[in-house]
């Protein structure tokens, strides 16, 4: 039972002691024995007595007291003895002595100290004394034993912290590499390379004796490098036929005594070595002695290996090779060790797959330049080709119309002649055979011209006479030139009052040409009875800038009630030699109907009109024989 000292201030405060507390007296004094006992039984302290020092030894021993008050005069074996052999003890030897002595003997209490005792009592005693010393060494005792305790708890804790601290920055190290690792991964897209700086890099932060990367690779004549399972296998064992595991990086060894490079370990099914049991089974090894390890196949190169820690390099479910640490000392690797090298395994099996996929990007690329060049080569060719097939055109039109022009002249001059020769004047069917000859020699004249005036505009040697003109005079002169032609196909010609317009600065053959061929094309693309209309208006072109003022032109449209044009070919038309329709189809006279010419017609009016700093287009719905929406050429002419 637990009870307090009753006294007038709190015990605990005071004593800083819980009770019950056992108090063993040995005196052989009987009188002495009572006093204290009753004093301090009245205090709540449980009393063992003894009367001499064997028995006090022997309550001692089985009554575990808390502090002993010895007599030094005893008979049989003294206080001083008594003292020692408890002091002797291992289970008694923390208990506190305090010796009853006599007064003036201070030899005894020195000896008394000498002897291992806390304190003395000098005789006759105060009880308020002995109950006062008591109380002091109960509580320097208890103080001690929990000074004791928290110290030893202090040093476990420290130890604790210390171990922690030691497991934590190792970690720290381990998450740095891992970090820089990663960091190598993204960066390297070189695989070579990048195996490299991560062995590097982790047998030196680690300090490893050797890191290594093995890759499988199959052999020259092997199959795909790929998983094959083992079909006379229950377990899931797999392995690689014919396959072998190559040392791709390495980094420890010294590498000038021990080239490791072109190692090699085989990975058939029964291959022994630790990299192929990891190869074959997709799992971890670890080999804390190597030297007990029946996996374990030695490589010379690598003869100091003492452990050994292989885990698996995968990309998807595959089994790409092996990340393989070796230390110089058994049992080096512990399990927090294994965790941070998967994790590190794991992100060179990624910066292996972003490698390929780089190196696959790569080549994609490269065959993709290859045929971009090699397009880009052909396409040039043919351009060139289609350059010089130009220039042989253009080459033959100059020669050929030079060359005919002299000739045709000719003919056409000694035609003109047998024309007024009386004999055929006179013979009706000479004469119409001679009428035959001259306007197919006027059509070839009229071809060849055209094509020397297209000559005369791509080499730009077109002679031009600007004079001051009105398109009056110019479409007048046109009118007078096609009288036969409207006749012949029931065309109508609507010109309205052109005198009022203002004055042009233009050659005004070349104009001719230009408004002759637009009339001549309006009346072979319009069917008989259809109506060609002229028009033509001062207008401000546009400039395209506020800041200029806009220039004045003139402008004539040629509108017919034709077959039209498709918008497609709006553009290439004013293209020499470009005919929109069949070329098949056309017929061969000047102004019949759809009746074809080269295609040089418009190609000289754009040649003409741009020389004139003008502009030509066409407006047209569309092309459709049935219902002829019909044309509308529009002639620019600048009047400044
Ligand atoms: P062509 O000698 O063939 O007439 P052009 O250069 O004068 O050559 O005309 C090119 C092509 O433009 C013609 O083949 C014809 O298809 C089309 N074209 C020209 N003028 C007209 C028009 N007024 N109506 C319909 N088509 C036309």
């Amino acid at each position: 039972m637990n009870s307090t000292l009753d006294l007038e201030q709190p015990p605990q405060k005071l004593f800083e002691i819980t009770l019950p507390q056992t108090v063993l007296i040995v005196d052989d004094n009987p009188t002495n024995l009572r006093v204290i006992t009753d004093y301090l039984e009245d205090y709540g302290f449980t009393i063992l007595v003894a009367r001499s020092g064997e028995s006090g030894l022997e309550k001692a021993l089985h009554g575990h007291p808390d502090i002993i008050l010895l007599d030094v005069m005893m008979p049989g074996i003294d206080g001083f003895e008594t003292c020692q052999r408890l002091k002797a003890n291992k289970t008694l030897q923390e208990i506190p002595v305090i010796f009853m002595t006599a007064l003036s003997n201070v030899e005894d209490k020195i000896k008394g100290f000498k002897m291992g005792a806390v304190d003395y009592i000098t005789k006759p005693f105060r009880r308020e004394e002995v109950l006062a010393r008591v109380i002091t060494h109960l509580r320097m005792r208890n103080l001690t034993q929990t000074i004791q305790k928290q110290s030893e708890s202090f040093q476990t804790m420290a130890y604790e912290l210390l171990e922690a601290n030691t497991v934590l920055s190792k970690l720290a190290i381990q998450l740095q590499a891992s970090s820089e690792v990663g960091q190598q991964v993204i960066s390297i897209l070189n695989l070579n390379e990048l195996l490299l700086e991560v062995v590097k890099l982790i047998q030196t932060r680690f300090g490893y004796y050797f890191v290594g990367v093995w890759l499988i690779t199959k052999q020259e004549n092997g199959s795909e490098n790929q998983m094959i399972s083992s079909e006379d296998k229950t377990d899931a064992t797999l392995y690689y036929k014919g396959n072998m595991a190559i040392l791709q990086a390495g980094a420890g060894y010294d590498e000038d005594q021990l080239p490791v490079s072109g190692l090699v370990q085989p990975l058939d099914d029964g291959a022994r070595s630790i990299i192929a049991w990891v190869c074959q089974t997709g799992q971890p090894y670890l080999a804390t002695n190597v030297a007990l390890d029946y996996k374990y196949v030695a490589l010379k190169e690598l003869a100091q290996t003492k452990s050994e820690l292989v885990l698996p390099l995968r990309v998807g479910q595959r089994i790409i090779g092996v990340l393989d640490i070796r230390s110089d000392s058994v049992a080096t690797f512990t399990a927090d060790d294994c965790k941070v090298l998967q994790a590190l395994a794991n992100q060179i099996s990624v910066a292996i797959r972003n490698a390929n996929l780089y190196d696959e990007i790569n080549h994609l690329n490269e065959n993709l330049e290859q045929k971009v060049a090699q397009r880009t080569a052909e396409l040039n060719s043919a351009y060139q080709k289609l350059e010089r097939l130009d220039k042989v055109k253009a080459d033959f039109i100059k020669i050929t119309s030079h060359e005919l022009r002299t000739p045709l002249s000719i003919i056409k001059g000694y035609t003109q002649l047998l024309k007024e020769l009386l004999a055929i004047k006179n013979e009706p069917s000479t004469t119409e055979l001679l009428a035959g000859i001259i306007s197919g020699v006027d059509r070839l004249y009229q071809i060849v011209n055209t094509m020397l005036d297209v000559v005369k505009i791509d080499t730009q040697l077109l002679e031009m006479h600007a004079k001051p003109t009105t398109i009056s005079t110019v479409i007048g002169k046109v009118k007078r030139r096609i009288v036969e032609e409207l006749k012949n196909r029931r065309l109508t010609i609507i010109i309205p009052e052109l005198e009022g317009l203002p004055i042009v600065q233009a050659d005004v053959d070349l104009m001719v040409k230009v408004f002759y061929n637009l009339i001549i094309n309006a009346i072979k693309y319009t069917p008989d009875g259809g109506t060609i209309t002229v028009n033509a208006q001062e207008i401000e072109r546009p400039n395209g800038t506020a800041a200029i003022d806009p220039q004045r032109a003139i402008e004539v449209i040629i509108s017919d009630t034709g077959i039209g044009i498709d918008p497609a070919h709006h553009q290439q038309i004013f293209e020499k030699f470009y005919q929109a329709g069949e070329v098949d189809l056309h017929s061969s006279g000047v102004t019949n109907f759809k009746g074809g010419g080269p295609g040089l017609g418009l190609a000289i009016v754009r040649g003409i009109v741009l020389a004139h700093g003008g502009e030509v287009w066409v407006e047209s719905k569309g092309y459709d024989e049935e219902t002829c929406p019909g044309s509308h050429f529009h002639v620019l002419l600048p009047l400044e």
